[in-house]
């Protein structure tokens, strides 16, 4: 049997994008498992949040690619965020600049954006 592969979201906290971003982050990195690394409004955290929570979500980010072969980071924003109360332009502008600051960190690795809209579905970003 092959190893399992995994991928790797940072996704909101916010229960109803958990199964819509798994879901599709499987069929998208033809993987196994997501590690879920999750923070409410993670897409702002990661732009304008502390250096200290930055760094906890690199670490997070790390282990998920050095322990779990991940090859994969999407960064997903989404509808009705509580976490990061936005308009939707703002957000994908969050998300942007998030896959910029994970690109940097990991050069080697696939990073993409993507959002989940009012309907729980899951749109890739192309910036
Ligand atoms: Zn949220």
């Amino acid at each position: 049997m092959a190893e399992a592969k995994f991928v790797t979201a940072l996704n909101c906290m916010d229960g109803r994008v958990q199964e819509p971003v798994v879901k599709w982050m499987k069929e998208y990195g033809n993987a196994d498992y997501v590690d879920m690394i999750t923070e409410p409004g993670l897409d702002k955290l990661l732009c304008e949040g502390s250096e200290t929570i930055k760094n906890l979500i690199k670490d997070k980010i790390t282990i998920s690619i050095e322990k779990h072969d991940s090859n994969l980071v999407a960064i997903a924003g989404h509808y009705d965020c509580a976490g990061n109360p936005c308009d939707k332009d703002e957000h994908f502008r969050h998300v942007q600049e998030c896959v910029k600051v994970v690109k940097e960190w990991f050069p080697m690795v696939e990073v993409i954006g993507i959002w989940v809209n009012e309907n729980w579905e899951v749109e890739k970003l192309e910036f």
